[in-house]
């Protein structure tokens, strides 16, 4: 048997770096493993990543997080899904909420029985089933009550909050935790060439960090993983175009929404992220069909409230490192790959990447096979996150711009055109390993974009017409009466705010 590990080095203290010392510093207590990080505040975080989905929670719960204390210190609020706006077409709106939509009857998934209806002249539309899409487009939301067999069971929500009181709370418990932290900027990476092992940090002042597992958390630039370990990028631009993006924070005008808007524009889309005390807002673009300075004055233009900061630039090139460890170097986070942050994915890709490292944790030996299984199974995620991204730009009758002309014409992935073929020959979602997004998700995009089935599962007709409108009528009361008696969004923040404020 090989000896265990004893030492882990962060390199970076970005969202990434913070969320890995926060969870290792909980999984690896008692173990006598180390943890040291290393940041650079010259050098900065990106400083982006608000808005989040349900999975969260079980990032929360493994780092010991209590919700209330949380959204206190992230000056967090709810998040029941995302807003489309003018994706599929201009002046169209949908809603791509958490949680999923009414109850299978039996076998049947419940939305081959709506289709049914449909066909049959039910014009009740598919956001009437879910209860967070009702309580958002009320404004509403409260903590779920009740049990699984309640209504409460088929209700997600996540959270909007800032990123950089998000890092700061996960230092200050990480350090509480144990976690050994260094100021200073790395100048070289010691590599042992006979192994291809990483053995040391040495920053600009000489001090040397020595470690046995390195976690490259050093954001775009993939310090590590990039430049000493020499991984190669996937680059998607083929797929997803866009790589740049410009922020600016509002003052928060009434109260937050509780979901996160996105705005298609012509050459990219525009967020909306609320959170207790500003609005981020962002516009995603591609430079190839717009400037810097245009995509800049759009933005601007189409704020709720006057910016409270300076615009801030970002680019970015889509896609993954083909393998995300390699050696004794794990990326987590930027470092790894980017995908645009058309639905949030990216907080929970490093809660990802975490996980896999505590399910797949190296010794001394640092088993190849090991190595292989985590690079597969985090690749497989990358993968179908990518497909459904795609399928917003392409599944569209935008043709008015040249960027959009441009997406209409994408050839998607083969998995990503037998997923949309099927679902719109009988509605069927062919379900793929690994895929973050359950048939929920795909429903509400695909529907949302104009994919709609010609038919539906035969197994639908079981149920005669009359007991299925019945059954659905019944559905959407109990969903429509709990969305109306949830309380107003701004209440339960606020309330959750005050709770145990001197
Ligand atoms: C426009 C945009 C919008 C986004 N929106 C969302 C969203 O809504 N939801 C979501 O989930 N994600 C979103 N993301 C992604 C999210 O911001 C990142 O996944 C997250 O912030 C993690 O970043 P990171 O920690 O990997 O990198 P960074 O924040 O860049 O941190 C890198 C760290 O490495 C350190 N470092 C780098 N080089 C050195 C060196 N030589 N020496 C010492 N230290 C060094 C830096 O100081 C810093 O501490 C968005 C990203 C972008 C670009």
């Amino acid at each position: 048997m090989n000896p265990p590990l004893s030492r882990v080095v962060i390199a970076g203290g970005g969202s990434a770096g913070w969320m890995a010392a926060a969870a290792l510093s909980q999984a690896l207590s008692g173990t006598g493993i180390a943890i040291t990080l290393v940041e650079s505040e010259e050098i900065g975080t990106v400083g982006v990543g608000e808005a989040t989905i349900p999975p969260i929670h079980g990032f929360n719960q493994m780092i010991g997080v209590d919700e209330t204390e949380f959204v206190k210190a992230t000056r967090g609020t709810f998040k029941l899904g995302i807003e489309f706006v003018d994706w599929w077409r201009r002046g169209h709106r949908y809603f791509h909420p958490f949680g999923r939509y009414g109850d299978d009857f039996g076998l049947v998934p419940f939305h081959q029985q709506w289709l049914a209806a449909r066909a049959e002249g039910d014009s009740a539309p598919l956001g009437a089933y879910s209860l967070s899409t009702l309580a958002a487009m009320n404004g509403r939301f409260g903590l779920p009550q009740g049990g699984g067999n309640s209504v409460y069971a088929t209700y997600g929500y996540a959270y909007h909050f800032d990123a950089g009181l998000y890092a700061a709370y996960l230092r200050q418990r990480s350090v509480a935790r144990g976690v050994v932290r260094h100021e200073g900027r790395i100048a070289v990476v010691h590599l042992d060439e006979s192994i291809g092992h990483v053995t040391a940090l040495q920053l600009e002042d000489g001090r040397r960090i020595a470690g046995d597992l390195f976690l490259d958390c050093t954001g775009f630039r993939g310090l590590l993983i990039g430049e000493v370990m020499g991984v190669p990028y996937q680059d998607w631009s083929h797929w997803l175009p866009a790589n740049r993006a410009v922020a600016v924070p509002t003052a928060a005008a009434g109260p937050p929404t509780p979901y996160t808007r996105s705005i298609a524009r012509d050459a990219g889309w525009q967020w909306r992220i609320p959170l207790q005390h500003r609005i981020g807002n962002g516009h995603v673009f591609c430079d190839g069909f717009t400037s810097d300075a245009a995509a800049e004055a759009l933005l601007l233009d189409n704020l709720d409230a006057a910016p409270i900061g300076e615009p801030r630039h970002l680019r970015f090139t889509t896609g993954r490192r083909e393998t995300p460890w390699a050696g004794n170097v794990i990326a987590v986070g930027l470092s790894s790959g980017f995908l645009e942050p058309l639905e949030s994915t990216s907080l929970h890709l490093i809660q990802s990447a975490i996980t896999l490292l505590l399910q797949w944790f190296p010794d001394r030996g640092f088993d190849p096979g090991v190595r292989a299984e985590y690079n597969r199974l985090a690749a497989r995620e990358w993968d179908t996150i990518r497909d459904f991204l795609i399928l917003h730009y392409i599944a569209t009758e935008r043709d008015e711009t040249p960027f959009w002309r441009h997406c209409r014409a994408i050839t998607p992935p083969d998995s990503l055109a037998e997923k949309i073929a099927m679902f719109a020959r009988n509605g069927r979602l062919l379900a793929r390993e690994g895929d973050l997004f359950m048939d929920s998700s795909w429903l509400a995009v695909l529907m949302g974009q104009g994919v709609v089935p010609q038919g539906h599962d035969s197994l639908a007709a079981g149920i005669p017409p009359n007991h299925r409108r019945k059954i659905l009528t019944a559905m959407r009361t109990v969903i429509a009466e709990t969305a109306a008696g949830l309380p107003p969004h701004g209440k339960t923040v606020e309330q959750l705010y005050s709770a145990g404020q001197g």
